[in-house]
């Protein structure tokens, strides 16, 4: 027996361990993903699995299943002179790296400006925190052929054109 993916679609809110909302979908189109394909952190997807259409729930991912653990060895020294811009480094300011073989490697963030130096951080910015969830499931259908070949959801009745 073949199952085929489902997409499924939810409103969330998204709060730190402080209870501070980092993220919403709320006043915008519920986030649609199709089940398996990575779409959207693991710890998430797992739960919202066995729910339905309708459901509202409160999710607790750990951070080693949303994010990751924050990485000491992602944070590093480098000379100013090895980045793509020597001079006007701020705080904040963002470098993609690519791998030896040109893939996306990541995103470095300045965290600090030091003589001949800055401080970067390879972190995702919420690496190392644990998440909580409200979500609400407003779509469960299976994917289209379509959707399945393009490796993303078209909608909440799989019609949308692009
Ligand atoms: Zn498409």
């Amino acid at each position: 027996m073949k199952i085929s993916p489902r997409v499924i679609g939810f409103h969330y809110t998204l709060k730190n361990p402080a209870g501070e909302v980092i993220d919403s979908s709320s006043g915008s189109d519920p986030l649609l993903f199709i089940e398996g394909s990575g779409q959207i952190i693991p710890g998430l997807e797992e739960k919202l699995l066995l729910l339905s259409v309708g459901d509202k729930r409160t999710i607790e991912v750990p951070s080693a299943r949303a994010y990751g653990d924050h990485d000491a060895q992602l944070i590093m020294q480098v000379p100013k002179n090895r980045l793509p811009k020597a001079e006007g480094l701020e705080v904040g300011d963002q470098f993609a790296t690519r791998g030896p073989n040109g893939e996306p490697a990541g995103v470095f963030v300045v965290t600090a400006v030091h003589a001949d130096t800055v401080t970067l951080d390879g972190n995702h910015p919420l690496a190392g925190v644990d998440l909580t969830f409200e979500i609400e499931i407003t779509t469960m259908r299976d994917a289209t052929a379509d959707e399945l070949s393009h490796g993303h959801a078209h909608g909440p009745e799989g019609h949308h054109h692009h």
